[in-house]
């Protein structure tokens, strides 16, 4: 399983938000580092890509999706996120 940094995210943040949020503030819920998704851990496999919190290792962000098409976003483990103009 490949490691790379949350820059990766920036086409499938784009098509979900309508923006390039890598540059965004996000805080993890689960001990509430915060800081943009640039620096976030990504591992991607065939299954899906998952991003995890760089301090704690929880997961910040999933998606996943399918053969079919259809496409999951889940943020479990954000907070907040900041949303900018
Ligand atoms: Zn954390």
């Amino acid at each position: 399983m490949t490691k790379l940094d949350g820059n990766v995210l920036a086409g499938r943040l784009a098509d979900v938000l309508g923006w390039d949020a890598t540059a965004a503030d996000v805080r993890c819920a689960a001990c509430g580092a915060h800081g943009a998704i640039a620096v976030a851990v990504v591992y991607m496999t065939a299954m899906g890509t998952v991003a995890r919190c760089p301090h704690c290792d929880s997961v910040l962000a999933t998606f996943v999706e399918s053969d079919t098409g259809r496409s999951w976003f889940g943020m479990p483990g954000i907070s907040a996120l900041e949303v900018t103009p």
